[in-house]
């Protein structure tokens, strides 16, 4: 009837200013982190990975090229868990745009396993979904003692990405915000100048 013609043409209209990503990657990487650092910038030391975040919201402004200046309204979906138990559904995936494919930089299997993820996301995704690589948890590889051991080279991570044709590699930390909302940004745009 009319009410779907409207909504339909809404949707239309808003498309250029909204956008869905979605985090995806093993429990633990720092999926959750990633999206309180974004939308509320805080870090949670012991956060519990029963309450998991399920959505975020933020407006991003587009910093580098032909979209430079724009606002777009990023909504951020977590899988709140739910990846654990390989239990994600279609809804999930629907109308997302960009993925955040994330892995620990101390957990080389967390990489590997992005395999099965990217899988996972060419199977339920969009047919034009970008999908950046995000290697999470950087700022313990750079601490002197006491931290975790890195496990994964920029340079192996790169070439995977690569040659599985993602939209790119970047490295985050959670805990400190470095490169956070560059992750974002990027994907924001790259999804922005495709649509
Ligand atoms: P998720 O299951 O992928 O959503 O992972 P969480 O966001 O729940 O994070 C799992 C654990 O890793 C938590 O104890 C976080 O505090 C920790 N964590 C997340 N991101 C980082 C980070 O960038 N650096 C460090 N050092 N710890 C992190």
């Amino acid at each position: 009837g009319h009410q779907t013609e409207d909504r339909t043409r809404l949707f239309e209209v808003l498309k250029p200013f909204i956008q869905k990503q979605i985090l995806l990657g093993d429990a633990a990487c720092g999926k959750s982190s990633l999206l309180v650092r974004l939308t509320d910038d805080r870090f949670l030391q012991h956060s519990e990975p029963t309450i998991g975040v399920e959505f975020g919201s933020r407006i991003v402004e587009i910093h580098e090229g032909q979209d430079a200046g724009k606002r777009i309204k990023l909504q951020i979906w977590d899988t709140a868990g739910q990846e654990s138990f390989r239990a994600i559904t279609r809804s999930y995936y629907r109308g997302a745009g960009g993925a955040l494919l994330v892995f620990s930089l101390t957990s080389h299997q967390s990489f590997s396993n992005c395999q099965g993820w990217l899988a996972d996301l060419r199977a339920w995704g969009e047919e034009d979904l970008l999908v950046l690589l995000v290697g999470n948890k950087g700022d313990v590889t750079e601490e002197a003692t006491g931290g975790e051991k890195r496990e994964v080279d920029r340079e192996e991570a790169d070439k995977w990405a690569q040659e599985e044709g993602l939209a790119g590699y970047v490295e985050t930390s959670a805990k400190s915000g470095a490169g956070v909302e560059e992750a974002f940004n990027t994907l924001t745009r790259l999804v922005h100048a495709r649509q």
